[in-house]
């Protein structure tokens, strides 16, 4: 009977189950993830609330304005900011988040809940999430149809729309790369099982290799800025990036995709001049709605930020508010771009990088923060049990 329980609970795994929260500001836990001081637990923040940041941020100009200067996304970002500081009641969460958001909370909220990847509760809360969404999340038609097809069965068969989908060779757009970030603080320091996940949570919707390689790749850039201790080489980081790429990864077609973008981005980081967002679509990534251009993009993002002196215009900032301003910037998909840029930057700067007028504006921020935690006592609890 037990047995039974337990196994109609990982089927369904619908039961809520408790998630403590932490004190978010005081990172008194002594775990310390890198030689920059920042704690484990902020970087865990960090990452998700970057996601949703990003997505917050890039919301504003995705695709309607195309690739463009930074000085439209500063002027947005610094008016909120004092839109935030002026307000007498503290109004929150008004700048929406899109779909990235909501499938990333789908996504990690299941996994906090059930502690293990089960694929019918994923696709029930990407379902009842997509059916109960305002026309602002912005779904693409594509998802919509996966979604429409699991519901049909109440979602017991969550992986065969999305493999038959396209005549069978499945989609490679970014969908699955993009709420990928509480994959690696599931599975944090275990890189075999963060591909592993990553490439699992992608075939609900993307089973096209370039999709599922795209997802894993992020996964990967999040571990990597979460546990690399002060980045001096961003070449370096974006070449081990790609081994580690090929290392993990069980679709090893069309690998060469990814080695090609990697390349152009090692290219961009090393011109010699500011590099512009032409430079980066002229170049070869064209940061649009596919896994293997939104990606590169992302990490380009944020390694290329890494240093203030690259981009003057946006010197004043620090390290995390300069990767989410320049990918919201030099994007076509611009909330994807960032809020992947957004994932990797807070996985490495932390949650006090983070303005804190723009976790007051963006919507979301306190279920991420608690999402995070969540996330982050998985990840203590399963430490003491070894
Ligand atoms: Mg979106």
């Amino acid at each position: 009977m037990i047995v039974l329980l337990v196994a109609i609970f990982h089927l369904q795994c619908r039961n809520p189950s408790e998630i403590i929260i932490l004190d978010i500001y005081s990172n008194n836990d002594s775990e310390m993830a890198s030689s920059q001081g920042v704690s484990l637990a902020s970087k865990f923040q960090g990452a998700i609330v970057g996601a949703v940041f990003g997505d917050c941020l890039g919301a504003k100009f995705e695709y309607f304005w195309g690739p463009m200067p930074n000085k439209p996304v500063v002027k947005y970002y610094e008016t909120l900011i004092n839109e935030v500081r002026s307000q007498k009641d503290g109004e929150k969460g008004f700048v929406f988040y899109t779909d990235d958001t909501c499938m990333t909370f789908d996504l990690g909220e299941s996994l906090v809940k059930c502690k293990e990847f089960v694929p019918r509760d994923v696709a029930r809360n990407f379902g009842e999430t997509y059916f109960a969404a305002p026309s602002q999340r912005y779904y693409g038609a594509n998802v919509g149809f996966i979604f429409r097809s699991t519901k049909v069965n109440d979602y017991r068969n969550p992986f065969n729309p999305a493999k038959e989908q396209f005549n069978g060779s499945g989609s490679y757009g970014n969908g699955s790369a993009m709420r990928v970030s509480p994959v690696p603080l599931f599975h944090h320091k275990d890189k075999v099982k963060i591909a592993e996940l990553a490439s699992h949570q992608s075939k609900l919707t993307h089973t096209n290799p370039k999709g599922i390689n795209g997802a894993i790749l992020q996964a990967l850039a999040i571990e990597k800025a979460m546990t690399t201790e002060g980045i001096r080489d961003s070449v370096a980081f974006a070449r081990e990036l790609m081994t580690d790429l090929e290392n993990v990864t069980t679709t090893k077609e069309e690998l060469d995709v990814y080695d090609e973008k990697m390349k152009i981005v090692i290219k961009l980081i090393e011109q010699k001049t500011e590099v512009k967002a032409e430079d980066v679509i002229n170049g070869g990534i064209k940061t649009d709605v596919t896994a293997h251009e939104a990606v590169p993009a992302a990490i380009f993002c944020f390694l290329y930020t890494l240093n203030e002196k690259n981009i003057p215009e946006l010197s004043k900032f620090n390290g995390l508010v300069r990767a989410v301003i320049y990918a919201a910037a030099i994007s076509l998909d611009s909330d994807t771009v960032a809020s992947m840029a957004g994932a990797i930057a807070g996985a490495y700067y932390g949650i006090e990088m983070i303005p804190p007028e723009w976790i007051e504006a963006c919507e979301g921020s306190d279920r991420a923060l608690k999402l995070a935690d969540g996330l982050y006592k998985l990840h203590k609890n399963n430490k003491e049990a070894v």
